[in-house]
């Protein structure tokens, strides 16, 4: 995609490092994902989290998703960008007061609720607003999503969701607590999910879980299964719209519900990662005996996921290749930490000062966790026209 004069030129003319979206191929993603959706009658609500630039998320308002919320500013902002209320979900171990107030002014769709004290002070504070308070109970489903040990959460010793041993207690306590209004159970298995079994196992909890309670006399309204779909960081141009389609299939197949039953899906990553690249310009070459580095303009401060958790992004050279030879450079950024490191033995043809690159599959969980370490200029962005 990189690899062509037209981009090279108009990148050339502008100050790096910045984030380039190319809106075309958002366009194109969440097509596809509302499409495969709308087949099988699925909700998505759009994480917030992955990406809240608002370029992003006015294309994403405008194909009618609804948006998921780990913040009372983020249930701000979807609100300013015009994404309706009532398909709005706020998630979080850690909802403050004013928080919950803000959300139950709103008359959101549902909170995610993690804990049984959480339920406690949402009903409290509904009660002395006079509102009821939709909830899903988020209960924690133990399972392993096989993925870096800090993007996973479905966990039986990990901080989110309401423990398996407690759910008793939690379904009693339900009972008494008269402004909240339990419509669904929540789940969320971890992220960057490639393995369609792992979803088939959530399916197989969800099910027990939803008969728990059914058994128990409350019925379940809506289940929703959160996100964690992963996209292709190896091969981004060959693989640039993860499959939706055998992704739903999947819920479609293993679920069981009525056709009163609604489920919800909270996809973040799957929707925005591939739109995203990151733009940057080689400051200094440096050859040692083994090794080349390249000493790029970008740093953590712009792109955090590789020293976060040492994630593998693509990156390539812009601009056309003039057959020089290929070397292995470590591609690292200017920060004074020895994480600021976007990857080691990157091929690449040998590079000279002023240079462009991007990194690719950046859309997620990149602009999104910038910061100003090292009083770092403010991240930029430009965007391609849809
Ligand atoms: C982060 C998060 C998501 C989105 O995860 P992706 O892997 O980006 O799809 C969905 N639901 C909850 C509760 C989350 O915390």
């Amino acid at each position: 995609m990189f690899n062509n004069k037209t981009m090279l030129d108009r990148f050339s003319a502008l100050e790096t490092p910045f984030y380039f979206y190319d809106l075309d191929l958002l366009e194109q993603t969440l097509d596809a994902a509302k499409k495969a959706a709308d087949k099988r009658g699925f909700h998505i609500h759009y994480a917030l989290k992955a990406n809240f630039n608002e370029h992003i998320l006015a294309l994403i308002q405008s194909k009618g998703f609804g948006a998921d919320c780990v913040s009372g500013n983020e249930v701000q902002k979807s609100i300013d960008m015009g994404f309706d209320a009532s398909k709005i979900t706020f998630a979080g171990v850690g909802k403050s007061d004013k928080e919950i107030i803000a959300a139950l002014q709103h008359h959101i769709f549902a909170f995610n609720v993690e804990s049984i004290q959480e339920m406690e002070v949402i009903n409290d504070l509904a009660q002395r607003l006079g509102v009821t308070a939709n909830v899903s109970l988020r209960i924690n489903p133990n399972i392993d999503a096989h993925t870096h040990h800090y993007i996973t959460t479905g966990l039986d010793e990990n901080k989110f969701g309401v423990p398996n041993s407690e759910l008793e207690k939690a379904a009693s306590v339900l009972r008494g607590c008269e402004a909240v209004n339990l419509v669904g159970l929540h789940f969320h298995v971890g992220s960057q999910i490639l393995d369609m079994n792992v979803f088939k196992s959530l399916c197989v909890k969800v099910n027990e879980w939803k008969n728990w309670f059914e058994e128990r006399g409350t019925y379940i309204k809506v289940l929703n299964v959160g996100g964690g779909l992963g996209v292709d960081y190896k091969a981004p141009d060959e693989n640039p719209i993860p499959d939706f389609e055998a992704y739903f299939d999947v819920f479609d197949k293993f679920l069981e519900r009525n056709s009163k039953q609604e489920v919800h899906f909270e996809l973040g990553r799957a929707l925005v990662a591939q739109c995203g690249s990151l733009v940057s310009k080689v400051l200094y070459t440096k050859s040692g005996i083994k090794k080349h580095f390249l000493i790029v303009d970008a740093g953590m401060t712009e792109l955090m996921r590789p020293a976060l958790y040492q994630a593998y992004h693509k990156i390539e050279r812009i601009g056309e290749d003039k057959g020089e030879e290929v070397l292995n450079y470590d591609v690292v950024g200017p920060i004074c930490e020895s994480s600021d490191c976007f990857g080691k033995e990157v091929e690449l043809p040998r590079c000279q000062r002023g240079d462009l690159i991007a990194i690719r599959t950046a859309g997620a969980y990149g602009e999104v966790m910038a910061s100003r370490y090292n009083l770092r200029e403010e991240i930029r962005y430009v965007y391609s026209e849809v």
